[in-house]
């Protein structure tokens, strides 16, 4: 049997992101020896038997810890977060009318881009006269909008959603790519959700998608066989090869999520995480957070040091003491402390106690 031997490290990276070792473990096993057939995962047809059956847990757990209803389809797609920013508007932007996105940063502004190329866009909240340090808070929705889009968390400015616009007289849509499965929401009030599984739920090359059957077929373009989301419902995912291997280890994340107590318990733990961490940068004065506090983040937690010196000073401590993928994004520098539903506690005890020892010291 192999396991995972590990350096003891702290991962905070963004995504690509830390995933269970128990995952990995099984993960490994599955390329030397899937389940004993003396085939590698890697290896096997995805009509198989053995690949169906992992196809039908997966779904039936995203089913289970959303508590979906019956209107609500599962897929696992390719192509990324980013393909689903121009095959939402291409499915349901219907022709001569309008889609509503707010603006809250870096994502949003990719998906706003690329549904412009399928018609009108409003943007319905934004937040860029304040360098997308927060959530909008009034949004103004066109009567006939298509849909409403909004990014539940944005993943580089360290804000989120954290009331959700579920009144908002349209199909709401969410790019949930990176807290996806990490707090309770009322997921049946989403008539399309989607993430790229790389940040909370498997490796990359897979992106799950949540949609309510009964709002597509509305618009006249023609739809490339690939990019309409009814074959893809028709053909259970399997309308041409699935990324079999991301699909599996989204399959044991899923069950490793399922087994620790669900969306219920990882939401648990990530406002512990995240509070330790935030009250940790509030305590000492050389640290700043840039979100305003209401709109901060749980999964994505960014802070500077004001002192360019010491925050390189900062920077080469935490690389010293194995923290991985802390330095901010280059857009907006700093640090970015990703705490997604695999980090343990422990991780964020280590970097406070870190921040606070270094804090103490310069003083
Ligand atoms: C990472 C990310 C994306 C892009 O995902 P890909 O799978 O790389 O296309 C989109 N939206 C958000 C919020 C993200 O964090």
């Amino acid at each position: 049997m192999l396991v995972m031997e590990k350096q003891k490290v702290h991962n905070f990276n963004s995504g690509p992101s830390i995933l269970p070792a128990e995952v990995i473990t099984q993960a490994s096993q599955a390329i030397l020896n899937y389940n004993d057939s003396g085939l590698s995962i890697l290896e096997i047809g995805h009509r198989t038997d053995a690949f169906q059956s992992v196809m039908n847990e997966a779904v039936r757990l995203v089913k289970k810890l959303m508590s979906l209803n019956d209107a609500m389809e599962v897929l696992f797609l390719h192509g990324g977060a980013t393909t689903q920013f121009m095959q939402i508007p291409m499915n349901l932007l219907v022709e001569q009318g309008l889609a509503s996105y707010t603006q809250t940063g870096t994502w949003g502004n990719k998906a706003i881009t690329e549904a412009r190329l399928f018609g009108n866009v409003e943007i319905s909240g934004s937040t860029k006269d304040g360098n997308y340090s927060s959530i909008p808070k009034d949004l103004e929705i066109s009567a006939g909008s298509s849909y409403l889009h909004i990014t539940t968390n944005e993943t580089i400015a360290g804000t989120q959603w954290h009331n959700i616009p579920y009144d908002c007289n349209t199909s709401l849509i969410a790019d949930m790519s990176s807290d996806i499965f990490s707090r309770q929401l009322d997921f049946n009030k989403f008539d399309l959700l989607y993430a790229g599984a790389q940040k909370n739920m498997g490796a990359a090359g897979v992106n799950l998608v949540v949609v309510n059957k009964n709002i597509l077929g509305k618009v006249s373009r023609q739809i490339p066989t690939i990019l309409d989301y009814r074959n893809h419902i028709k053909e259970g995912s399997m309308l041409n090869t699935p990324p079999v291997f991301a699909v599996y280890v989204a399959m044991l994340t899923l069950q490793w999520l399922d087994q620790n107590g669900g969306i219920a318990e990882a939401e648990k733990n990530s406002i512990e995480k995240a509070t330790l961490l935030y009250k940790t940068i509030d305590s000492l004065p050389l640290f700043r957070g840039t979100v305003a506090i209401e709109d901060r983040s749980l999964m994505n937690v960014v802070f500077v040091i004001d002192d360019q010196l010491l925050e390189k000073e900062f920077m080469d401590l935490c690389k010293k003491e194995g923290m991985y993928g802390i330095k901010g994004h280059r857009s907006v520098g700093g640090f970015r402390a990703s705490l997604y539903n695999a980090l343990p506690l422990e991780s964020v005890v280590v970097l406070t106690n870190l921040m606070n020892h270094f804090a103490n010291r310069k003083g």
